[in-house]
């Protein structure tokens, strides 16, 4: 039996697997398709993400330095409302380079990571799961202690043992323009309902163009027309959906989910890598697979760490909804340098930031 099975390996999964394998557990993970694709984000992180990752990958992965956004409440020729640091404030990565990168720690670490398998049942008893993996070879069934659900917003795991879903799923959609852009910022419009779009400039990668929001508004249309507005064609279009809002629970006796399953996510950026990958080492450092009871531990400790932050980020989120004339009196009012963590919205109230707020 193994100690561990972790379905999904996108940067919660792997980052789990690593960390529970370097513990000395069994761990085997499931990933349905090749790591790291197809591809559905924009790879736009605080630099925090170095401390995840092996320090010869950064040249791999590495694109670009931002300094600071944009903001808009209209298109690409509205007035801009800037918003910057005086160092970087995060990176363009390569996405699919990241998974890559963070699936090979694991198995270095000693966690097997079968690609092309697809975890299509779960069972749950008193004393174990009992997995069923479709893969190359036909279908298999796997035994674990304990089963980490890392499959993404649509999570099979947190449908099967009934966990409840998260709030709210964004649509997300991104197409890229090949022409080579290293400028600092980042622009975002407050344009479309209850999210935003925006443009990315990802050094010799060109720019991509991408937008967000809540099915059912014609997200394809918009996106056509902003990038139309911006007066540039794209191609390698992609889309994915993006969790917001974490249910009240993440755990039940043997099964935990980690990452966009769990909606460990930005509710103001919709960013989740970060959250995802910190929520899995929280994971590593509370669940013991042979006591249950330390998944309370689990949901204690993400909840310290990421719960503030993401109610606050809802906080933030409602002023996209604002009326134009309040979004742009408070953005006057704000604009300029800021102290803030692109992933701690928290830290608005710290020291340096009310430093950077008073008037020079
Ligand atoms: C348009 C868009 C732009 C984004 N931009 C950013 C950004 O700039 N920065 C940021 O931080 N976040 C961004 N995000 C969010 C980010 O992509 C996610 O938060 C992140 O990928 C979550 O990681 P994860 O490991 O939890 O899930 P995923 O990365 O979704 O990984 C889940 C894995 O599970 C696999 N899987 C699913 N079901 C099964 C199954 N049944 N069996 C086996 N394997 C399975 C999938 O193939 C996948 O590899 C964006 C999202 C979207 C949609």
């Amino acid at each position: 039996m193994h100690d561990f099975v972790v379905v999904g390996a996108g940067p919660a999964g792997s980052r789990f697997a690593r960390g529970a394998a370097e513990f000395g557990y069994d761990v085997v993970a499931f990933e349905q398709g090749t790591v790291g694709k197809p591809l559905a984000c924009s790879g736009h992180v605080s630099t925090d993400i170095w401390e995840f990752v092996p320090e010869e990958a950064h040249e791999r992965l590495y694109q670009n330095d931002i300094y600071g956004a944009r903001f808009h409440t209209g298109g690409p020729g509205s007035q801009p409302y800037r918003f910057f640091k005086d160092e970087e404030v995060s990176n363009v990565i390569d996405r699919i380079e990241l998974d890559r990168t963070l699936a090979e720690a694991a198995r270095d670490a000693g966690a097997d990571i079968r690609e092309n398998n697809t975890v299509v049942d779960l069972s749950e008893y008193r004393d174990h799961v009992e997995v069923t993996v479709s893969g190359p070879e036909g279908t298999e069934t796997h035994s674990a202690r304990m089963v980490a659900g890392c499959d993404g917003p649509k999570s099979r795991v947190r449908h099967a043992v009934g966990l409840p879903e998260p709030d709210e799923l964004l649509h997300g959609v991104l197409g890229f323009d090949d022409e080579p852009d290293d400028q600092d910022f980042v622009d975002v419009h407050l344009t479309v309902p209850r999210f935003f779009a925006w443009r990315i400039p990802r050094g010799e990668a060109g720019v991509e163009y991408g937008l967000a929001m809540p099915p059912g508004n014609d997200v394809s249309a918009r996106f056509e027309e902003f990038t139309r507005e911006y007066g540039v064609e794209t191609d390698r279009r992609c889309s994915g959906l993006i969790p917001i809002g974490p249910a009240d629970s993440v755990t039940t006796g043997r099964v935990f989910l980690i990452g966009d399953a769990a909606a460990h996510n930005k509710p103001f950026t919709g960013g989740g890598i970060l959250y995802g990958m910190t929520a899995a080492d929280c994971a590593v450092s509370t669940v013991d697979p042979n006591d249950p009871s330390t998944l309370a531990e689990y949901e204690s400790a993400w909840r310290s760490e990421l719960s503030s932050d993401i109610r606050l980020g809802h906080l933030i989120r409602r002023a996209y909804s604002a009326p134009e004339k309040v979004q742009e009196t408070g953005m006057g009012l704000f604009e300029g340098e800021i102290g803030v963590h692109m992933d701690r919205p928290t830290t608005l109230f710290t020291r340096e930031q009310l430093r950077t707020m008073l008037p020079r």
